[in-house]
């Protein structure tokens, strides 16, 4: 038979939106002495917009250029860089050659020019120079810039910007005051992960984090001693969610990292991680 404490708390966990699938996995969630966080659409809304645009040449070629690759791309950011240049009347075409450089951006050839659009991280790979003051700025404001580079020049410069949940901060706050660790995770560069985890005063982050990396980062805490939970929400966090003690997905992600949890967030929450630890620690602790 189920014992009482135990039904109860299934009782309690769906009333607040947070669904069991492996019961092991939610047990151990009482010992948990390290949290990590994925950073875009888990502990920000994962919803991107274009909010500056500087063209290093001619605005509307830059603009067709990016959009063009970005077509092809099911990542956020392409999609907002794709519908920033709608609003400005510039419609994608055809693009040769495409691919996706995984946790960088994306190229492709375009009207016969080699085209790449992604992250500084891709720009230094490619020997592109990107110091400059006003990119500097918007790096400090802690916005995501983007690239776009045509026949190995710096053409243009998007920044998007991210909000962060309210409710990643009581998130933190809580786990924190239960003496658990907070970690972020985020293929983001250093810049905007510093923002975000200045922010949420994150204990510690990770940042330009390829997607394969992921889940070594969750091996690398498991080795030093913690307990560790991740919680993540895109096709890339799967395998790092079944690497950690227990992994949780966003209700919100994709249907990889849903199938790769052991515990769902149905109502997307960050601040239901520490009410899991908390019922779980009620539920567990008093079946001796
Ligand atoms: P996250 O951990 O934030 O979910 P990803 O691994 O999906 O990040 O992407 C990491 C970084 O790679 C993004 O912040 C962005 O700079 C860059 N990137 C990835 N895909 C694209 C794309 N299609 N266009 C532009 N930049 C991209
Ligand atoms: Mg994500």
């Amino acid at each position: 038979a189920v014992p009482l404490v135990v039904a109860l708390s299934t009782s309690l966990t769906a009333k607040n939106g947070i669904l069991i699938r492996d019961r092991r996995a939610f047990e151990q969630a009482k010992d948990l002495t390290a949290v990590i966080f994925d950073k875009t659409g888990t502990l920000t809304e994962g919803k991107f917009g274009v909010s500056d645009f500087i063209p290093f040449m001619d605005e509307k070629t830059v603009l067709k250029y990016a959009a063009s690759i970005e077509k092809n791309s099911e990542h956020i950011i392409a999609k907002a860089i794709v519908e920033f240049a709608r609003e400005k009347g510039i419609n994608p075409i055809d693009v040769n050659s495409y691919r996706t450089i995984p946790g960088k951006g994306a190229y492709g050839i375009v009207e016969n020019s080699e085209v790449f659009v992604g992250s500084p991280f891709m720009m230094k790979e490619l020997g592109i120079d990107i110091s400059d003051p006003q990119i500097a700025s918007l790096q400090k404001e802690g916005k995501t810039v983007i690239f776009v580079v045509v026949d190995k020049r710096l053409a243009g410069v998007f920044a998007l910007s991210d909000r962060v949940k309210k409710e990643s901060f009581e998130a933190v706050k809580k786990l924190k005051e239960m003496g658990i660790k907070v970690f972020m995770l985020t293929g983001d560069s250093e810049e905007v992960a510093k923002a975000v985890s200045d922010t949420l005063e994150i204990d510690e982050y990770f940042a330009e984090v390829l997607p394969h990396e992921k889940a070594e980062k969750v091996k690398l805490l498991k080795e030093k001693g913690y307990r560790v939970a991740m919680v993540g929400d895109g096709i890339n966090d799967a395998p790092a969610l079944v690497t950690a003690d227990v992994g949780i997905a966003i209700g919100a992600g994709t249907d990889v990292a849903i199938e790769s949890a052991d515990i769902i967030l149905v109502k997307s929450n960050p601040a239901d991680v520490p009410k899991i630890i908390k019922i779980s620690k009620i539920t567990y602790s008093k079946m001796v």
